[in-house]
């Protein structure tokens, strides 16, 4: 830290991302990046000029783009904002409407804490139940800033859209913040809502069910004033928030939907046989609606299994915090990826039972 940094961030604890080695080539099972490449279709969608046209800022509006995507979920573009991953949907989320407070769950997505801290905002951690689930009634009335992950990271879990119209209901006054980055591998969106409450705000990306986590594209949907004021947030910070090369991928990409239907299909199947199979060693499994399963084996503890996976090339994610830090969370990769994870975690179990034996 230089002599220089503002003191009100001199404790600011920054955001984690799962780590991004480079020392081998790790089975990387970690960071919910989708293990399939984005449709052939996309990869080729920037054409040679376009590259030649990075001379030329991007299009702040982001007129096309917005206009495919309100064909798709059938809302006007006045209902969309586009951002440079939704983390700054998120970033300016809370800039924007954290001003009474804000409120989550004690055990959801680690970046809301850190914009509650960026921005001295005082919040509210709501611990989860017992099974890990979200009690919805725990958010109506709050009349805050209430952010939920629908399903939320990193237990899987998600809440029914009816819970959430009553959470939306309740806090007339404030902004719901639902963040659905996992929605599209088996969770209930609550996007039509938005048509009938103005203060929704429903955050979505293309990093994880849009195969593009390194193109940085996320949006957001609801009512047009919400989206007219994170649009002034944005205009008074980076208006070129979206590069030329991005915009035209993710219009190729909403041209590709039964693509990413497919692959979608395709993970939540994988999601249940290895859920299965987890099952089978003994492990408890969260019901997860996301592309991640949140598991804990009595048999071995979660930092040692994160570490004894790491040490064979399979990298997971796990986290200190003493509630979940039994359990690691396991991005859904190809089958193929699934086997290897699974035949090294039967290893590690054995070498455990063989030690235990030997010592009887
Ligand atoms: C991955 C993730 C994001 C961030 O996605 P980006 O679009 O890559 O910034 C937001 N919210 C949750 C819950 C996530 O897991």
């Amino acid at each position: 830290m230089s002599r220089f940094l503002g003191e009100q961030y001199q404790s600011l604890e920054a955001y984690t991302p799962g780590e991004q080695p480079r020392d081998m080539q790790y089975i990387k099972l970690n960071t919910n990046e989708s293990p399939y490449p984005p449709a052939p279709s996309v990869v080729s969608a920037v054409p040679e000029d376009e590259v030649g046209l990075l001379r030329l800022y991007s299009d702040p509006t982001a007129k096309a783009l917005k206009e495919k995507l309100a064909g798709l979920y059938s809302v006007g573009p006045e209902n969309i904002f586009l951002s440079n991953g939704s983390d700054e949907v998120l970033n300016f989320a809370f800039l924007a409407f954290g001003g009474k407070g804000a409120v989550f769950p004690n055990i959801t997505y680690g970046f809301y804490e850190v914009f509650g801290d960026l921005y001295h905002i005082s919040y509210e951690k709501i611990p989860l139940k017992e099974d890990f689930s979200v009690d919805y009634r725990d958010y109506c009335g709050q009349n805050r800033l209430v952010v939920l992950a629908n399903p939320n990271a990193p237990t899987g879990m998600s809440i029914p859209v009816s819970q959430i119209e009553e959470i939306v209901r309740t806090n007339p006054e404030t902004v719901v913040l639902i963040d659905e980055a996992y929605v599209d591998f088996g969770g209930e969106t609550c996007l039509p809502l938005i048509q009938k409450y103005d203060n929704l705000l429903v955050t979505r990306t293309y990093s994880k069910s849009r195969c593009l986590a390194g193109g940085r594209l996320g949006y957001a949907f609801a009512s047009p004033a919400l989206i007219a004021d994170l649009e002034k947030i944005k205009f008074s910070t980076n208006p070129y928030n979206i590069n030329r090369l991005t915009l035209r991928l993710g219009e190729a990409t909403v041209d590709a939907e039964p693509y990413y239907q497919e692959k979608c299909a395709e993970i939540q199947k994988t999601r249940a046989w290895t859920a299965e199979q987890l099952t089978a060693l003994g492990f408890e499994v969260l019901p997860s609606r996301a592309n991640f399963l949140f598991a804990r084996s009595p048999k071995i503890d979660g930092g040692q299994l994160y570490q004894e996976l790491k040490q064979r090339g399979i990298l997971v994610r796990h986290f200190t915090n003493p509630r979940i830090c039994q359990f690691n969370r396991i991005t859904i990769g190809t089958p193929d990826q699934m086997e290897a994870l699974l035949a090294a975690i039967t290893q590690i179990l054995n070498e455990i039972n063989e030690r235990r034996s030997f010592c009887i």
